[in-house]
């Protein structure tokens, strides 16, 4: 079974594929913190600003393979009249209950699949396009993909170094907390002066959307 909190359709709101219509599984539980405000100064990962703890959002529950495909058909099929389907699986962290087998389906119903990671956790499973966002050197195992994001202000990574692994795109976003303003324009400067970084912004939020 998987354990999904939310399914629902949006617009991708950060990185490469911004403004892309797609569905999202958003799996519910996460390595780098358990979600639990009282702990998150001890976490790995202080700074989330997802809720994926349980099973009870918008289309959230408890899913056999084949349950899953069919409610993510019939999110998109209530959305999207392109024939494009593109389909996100995020967290929490996805790899945590994503597998071949999920993949493979989603595949032969024709949804391009993309994958939105912590980076903690290695994969083989074939994404057709891998976003990781590592949130600590010393919890980091993916380190290819598609586009690499990492969020800014940070003392945790030579973002010099990171430019010689295997990804295609580069970004930085703003982290987001009370400071959002001030470290809005910190990456701004930043992706300035280091051209091979770009900007990610979360247009999700500024507008309001999910
Ligand atoms: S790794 Fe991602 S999902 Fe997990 S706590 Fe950090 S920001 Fe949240």
């Amino acid at each position: 079974m998987y354990n999904v909190k939310e399914i629902f359709r949006s617009i991708q709101g950060e990185g490469y594929k911004t403004g892309k219509e797609s569905v999202f599984i958003r799996f519910a539980g996460c390595n780098l913190w358990n979600g639990k405000v009282q702990e998150r100064l001890k976490a790995v990962c202080d700074f989330c600003d997802t809720d994926f703890v349980g099973v009870d959002g918008e289309n959230g529950g408890k899913y056999s393979l084949y349950d899953l495909v069919e409610k993510v058909e019939k999110v998109w099929e209530s959305a999207f009249t392109l024939k494009n389907k593109y389909v996100v699986l995020t967290g929490g962290e996805p790899l945590l209950q994503v597998d071949q087998a999920l993949v493979n389906l989603l595949k032969k119903k024709k949804y391009t699949v993309a994958l939105e990671t912590n980076g903690s956790i290695a994969t083989d499973i074939n994404f057709d396009w891998i976003c990781v966002s590592p949130k600590d050197p010393n919890y980091w195992k993916q380190k290819k993909g598609d586009e690499l994001k990492i969020i800014f202000p940070q003392d945790k990574f030579n973002l010099k170094e990171l430019l010689k692994l295997d990804f295609k795109y580069f970004f930085l976003q703003p982290k987001y907390d009370k400071f959002n303003k001030l470290n809005l324009n910190k990456t701004i400067d930043y992706c300035k002066l280091n051209t091979q970084w770009m900007l990610s912004l979360q247009l999700h939020k500024s507008f309001g959307v999910k």
